[in-house]
């Protein structure tokens, strides 16, 4: 974020965040990479300093503030040394409002003391091989029966899939009433019929776990439903505003990341006897890239400010998630080319952070779903 954004306190918090990422991220992250997934450890790290749950209550184990610019600092330093294998992006941004808003107080006191100590890694089942866009079409069913309900399906793509203690799945208890018969289940890592599928092999991320799920009659206790039953939707519909923001802050941070290291490269790279950087073309590009970046910060930095306020709704969020992934997608491409051939091995820095962030446009609602969504907002 712009330092104008920020007070002294998230200044002290972005330092202290800079260090643990530093220390506990940076000497382990490609031995993550190589392992396919991040060793539990890390996170009870993050929950020893308070990275995780900053906005559940205090009696919870959080700290009880809600303003998204200390998520928004985290993800910054995050990818500021390309550490995509971390999800603690799913854990704060996108799965804290459920448990925050839609939990039951007995279910708070089950859940967040370890939500917010790193105990208990989170993750949220709505994609399934059949329905990713059209979650109408979810085919994972959770039939009543006394106090349980028996749930049977399968689900793709599940970011923490494979560490993930909790996960909150969409499921259908009530067939043929279209999106009114969803609702949120809480599956426990240890339920009877709950499975784990493939890690999934991702062009990108690689130590960022990906999984399959799978539920073959999961007996899931009344008690673990979340929110109301058949209102999965209207509870996604209100929480994505904040998965969409995540994933932009998200974005504008590995762009200005990559925009850095090319600058420098453009700088020091010397070709036909001068830097690169003093041909006219590249000088453009770098001069295109600048300002593209500086509109995105400063729309998603407003965004951050409006979310703060109360204010933020779908089409703002789609806005932003858009608008921002589609900056990144477009300056990771050119710092790619302006590395020339440097710029596709593995080992530059801009070639992975190319792969890795190729999925902002597509995860959290494609691109092309969040021009829908402003799309009729303006009546056509
Ligand atoms: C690394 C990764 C992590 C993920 N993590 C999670 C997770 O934690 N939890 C989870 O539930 N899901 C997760 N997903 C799934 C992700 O949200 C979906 O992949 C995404 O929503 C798209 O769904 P789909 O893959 O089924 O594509 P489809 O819906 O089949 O879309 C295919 C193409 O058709 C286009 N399209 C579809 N409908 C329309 C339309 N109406 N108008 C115009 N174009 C349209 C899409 O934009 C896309 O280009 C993850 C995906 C990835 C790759």
């Amino acid at each position: 974020m712009r330092e104008s954004e920020l007070t002294q306190e998230h200044r002290d918090f972005q330092a202290m965040v800079r260090d643990f990422v530093e220390r506990e991220i940076v000497p382990h992250h490609d031995g993550w990479e190589r392992a396919g997934l991040v060793d539990r450890e890390v996170w009870r790290h993050a929950g020893k300093l308070g990275l995780l749950g900053i906005d559940v209550p205090e009696e919870y184990g959080g700290a009880g503030v809600r303003d998204f610019r200390y998520q928004a600092i985290i993800s910054e330093e995050v990818m500021r040394v390309g550490a995509t294998g971390i999800g603690f992006a799913l854990h704060n941004d996108v799965v804290a409002p459920y448990l925050l808003d839609l939990a039951t107080d007995e279910q708070k006191r089950r859940w967040l003391p370890g939500f917010c100590s790193g105990e208990l890694i989170t993750a949220i089942a709505m994609t399934e091989p059949e329905a990713g866009s059209d979650l109408q079409a979810i085919r994972t069913t959770a039939r009543p029966e006394g106090d349980t309900y028996v749930l049977n399906g399968a689900k793709t793509f599940i970011t923490n899939g494979i560490l993930a203690d909790l996960v909150i799945v969409v499921a259908r208890t009530q067939p043929g009433r279209g999106s009114r018969g969803l609702s949120l289940l809480v599956v426990e890592r240890d339920m009877p019929g709950f499975t784990r599928g493939r890690k999934l092999e991702k062009i990108g991320m690689a130590a960022q776990d990906t999984a399959e799920l799978f539920f073959d009659d999961v007996r899931v206790p009344a008690a673990n439903v979340l929110g109301r039953p058949g209102r999965a939707f209207l509870h996604l519909a209100a929480n994505l505003p904040q998965e969409r923001l995540g994933i932009a802050a998200y974005a504008v941070a590995a762009a200005e990341t990559a925009f850095a290291q090319t600058l420098e490269y453009c700088r020091s790279r010397v070709a036909f006897g001068q830097p690169i950087g003093a041909f006219q073309h590249v000088r453009f590009e770098l001069a295109e890239m600048a300002t593209e970046l500086d509109v995105a910060r400063t729309y998603v930095d407003r965004a951050i400010a409006e979310h703060n306020a109360g204010r933020l709704d779908a089409v703002a969020a789609a806005k932003a998630k858009w608008w921002a992934t589609d900056v990144q997608r477009r300056v990771l491409d050119r710092c790619v080319q302006l590395h020339g051939g440097y710029g596709y091995m593995r080992e530059t820095p801009v070639a992975k952070a190319f792969v890795d962030n190729r999925v902002h446009p597509i995860y959290g609602g494609t691109n092309e779903i969040m021009k829908e969504i402003i799309g009729r907002d303006l009546g056509v």
